[in-house]
């Protein structure tokens, strides 16, 4: 089954996050990316400078401060993503921090495989168990219980 990378970066690590992708060409080419709107034009040039036809499918959302974080968390909570890679920057408070913070939450929530920085973003697409059809990942009880609970 095709799997869906959301990716993220702020200004200061856009460079980092192309470099892990081209890095990481030979799996990606294989998977689904929804980006934030400028971390997708990065990405989708550099991909496809690498791969040619090979290049995946790169779905620009908006920008992150513009909304893009929260289209990437609905995601999420829709069960439509796989993994997020989101580098941010850590020496600045963003003007969109809060958006920052609620697509952190999200992933955290809904157990999604989630990488703040490049090892573990590599640690993550390496793993087996990201590519296995079998392995599925599990969706907190929390969850259900919040949709049911006694008001
Ligand atoms: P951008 O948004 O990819 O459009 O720059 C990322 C962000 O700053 O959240």
């Amino acid at each position: 089954m095709i799997k869906t990378i959301g990716l993220v970066a702020h200004d200061s690590r856009k460079a980092e996050l192309v470099d892990w992708v081209v890095y990481n060409a030979e799996t990606i080419k294989n998977c689904r990316l929804f980006c934030t709107g400028t971390t997708g034009r990065l990405v989708n040039e550099a991909l496809a400078a690498k791969l040619g036809s090979e290049c995946p499918e790169v779905v620009r959302l908006l920008s992150g401060p513009l909304g893009g974080d929260f289209e990437v968390g609905s995601m999420i909570a829709e069960g439509n993503l796989d993994m997020l890679v989101f580098f941010c920057d850590n020496l600045i408070v963003q003007g969109h921090q809060n958006d920052v913070l609620g697509l952190s939450r999200l992933a955290s929530l809904y157990n999604v495989p989630y990488a703040t920085n490049r090892s573990t973003a590599d640690f993550i697409i390496s793993s087996q168990l990201f590519t296995s059809s079998e392995y599925e990942r599990i969706i907190p009880s929390c969850i259900e219980s919040y949709k049911n609970r006694k008001l």
